[in-house]
């Protein structure tokens, strides 16, 4: 089944395709073929700017932010034609700046920081990394330490985070601190935007398994930023969080599918090459990878058409989403890695780009892109809220089922 959209956002379908078909370069198969890394990287910088100089950045944001006024549903078809094109929608820092702050901003911001930072995410002047987790505070996340103190008309920021991605690129970061150290804990925390390039400030990258040091950890002491700069109020921090949480989760639900069917058609011509598609155990995981695609892209359409027809925001079924589709991808590489055989023990052209959900559209079927797409599988049960916690989610917000015991609320 390949259902049509409302006319109008077919119509709009139109005009993404017309533009891609005069802003790509000739011959043009995917971002995964371009071998190079760093040509690579330019190509996304630059590819990112075309966006943003056709207003295709946050399109659904209102236009007096810098958005394009249009629907969600709108914004759905473009990064459908997006990702069916092998193209970014977005620049690498824009998954924290506009995915998850800018959206939030627009249901918890002032009038005054919707002003201010919403065009600066879309323009590139700020780019912004996430600061939730801490050393001892990750599932548990209310149980972080981080604090600021409101002093005159600053807050005072000290304590560290952890695994805080893409914050050397950053200039700015968003995250949660004690403001309440005698409230219950989800009661004392503040959501605040801080920059980074400041003295009180410090932050050193962590180096992963795969050799790439995609997060760092960042320290402050001392660190300020204006009393201005809390989104919601003072020690309500955690509802504004969990707003973030949602758009981190279930913000490409509908549009996550294409990529991960374009990776297993490649696995498809991977398997067929290796000769191993007539292993009868090798058949029967395909087949089985193939019917959880499938489940996945229905799952997509019936959570968009339920945030379309609901008040525009995404519940539990986030969870869902990025339950599914990560322990999915953990199953189609690890199949990957067994097709591969041998040839996976030395790593062969370059790592995706991202470190998040699948490899490049358009790679080549090298050690290099598979090991890389597994390397981010492995983490993608632990990002944004590990496997564990979203079956707690579901158990409680959906099922009903009992709280788990807790010593934080
Ligand atoms: C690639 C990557 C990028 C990341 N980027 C960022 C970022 O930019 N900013 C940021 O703030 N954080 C980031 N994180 C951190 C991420 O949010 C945390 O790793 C995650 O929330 C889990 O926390 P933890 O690592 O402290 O593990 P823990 O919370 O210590 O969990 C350890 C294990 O115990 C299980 N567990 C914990 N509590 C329960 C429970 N109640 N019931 C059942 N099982 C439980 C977990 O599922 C897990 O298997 C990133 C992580 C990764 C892997």
């Amino acid at each position: 089944m390949h259902p049509a959209h409302a006319p109008e956002a077919e119509e709009f379908r139109g005009r993404v395709r017309a533009f891609l078909a005069a802003n790509l370069p000739p011959g043009w198969s995917g971002i995964g073929s371009i071998t190079d890394r760093h040509e690579a990287d330019e190509f996304v910088s630059a590819w990112r700017t075309v966006l943003f100089e056709h207003g295709l950045l946050a399109v659904a944001w209102p236009k007096k932010y810098g958005g394009a006024g249009l629907s969600k549903l709108e914004q759905v078809v473009l990064v459908e034609e997006l990702a069916k094109a092998g193209v970014p929608a977005m620049g690498y820092n824009d998954t924290f700046g506009i995915k998850m702050l800018g959206n939030t901003l627009l249901r918890w911001g002032t009038e005054a920081q919707r002003q201010w930072f919403l065009p600066r995410i879309l323009s590139g002047d700020d780019l912004w990394c996430q600061g939730y987790s801490e050393p001892g505070a990750g599932s548990d996340l209310a149980a972080l330490r981080t604090s600021a103190t409101l002093d005159g008309d600053r807050w005072v920021i000290d304590g560290q985070k952890l695994w805080t991605s893409r914050a050397r690129e950053a200039n700015w970061i968003f995250l949660l601190a004690r403001t309440d150290p005698h409230a219950p804990l989800h009661r004392g925390i503040s959501f605040l935007l801080v920059p980074l390039d400041q003295p009180g400030v410090e932050v050193r990258p962590i180096r992963a398994l795969s050799g790439e040091s995609e997060f760092n950890e960042v320290f402050f002491t001392g660190a300020t930023t204006a009393a201005g700069n809390i989104v919601g109020d003072v020690n309500q921090g955690w509802t504004v969080a969990m707003t973030l949480l949602g758009h981190e989760r279930g913000e490409e639900a509908a549009t996550n599918p294409i990529l991960f069917r374009a990776e297993f058609d490649r696995l498809l011509v991977m398997s067929r090459c290796a000769g191993a598609r007539t292993d009868p155990v090798v058949r029967d995981r395909l087949a089985d990878a193939y019917i959880r695609m499938e489940t996945m892209r229905y799952l997509g359409m019936r959570i968009l058409t339920g945030v379309l027809h609901g008040d525009g925001h995404l519940g539990p079924e986030a969870s869902i989403s990025k339950l599914y589709w990560s322990e999915y991808h953990q199953r189609l590489t690890d199949l990957a890695l067994d097709v591969l055989g041998a040839d996976a023990l030395v790593t062969d052209g370059r790592l995706p780009l991202r470190a998040f959900r699948t490899d490049d559209p358009g790679a080549p079927n090298t050690s290099g892109s598979w090991l890389g797409a597994w390397y981010n599988a492995t983490a993608g049960t632990i990002y944004a809220g590990s496997s564990e916690v979203q079956r707690n989610i579901l158990g409680e917000t959906v099922l009903g089922l009992p709280k788990e015991p807790s010593s934080t609320s």
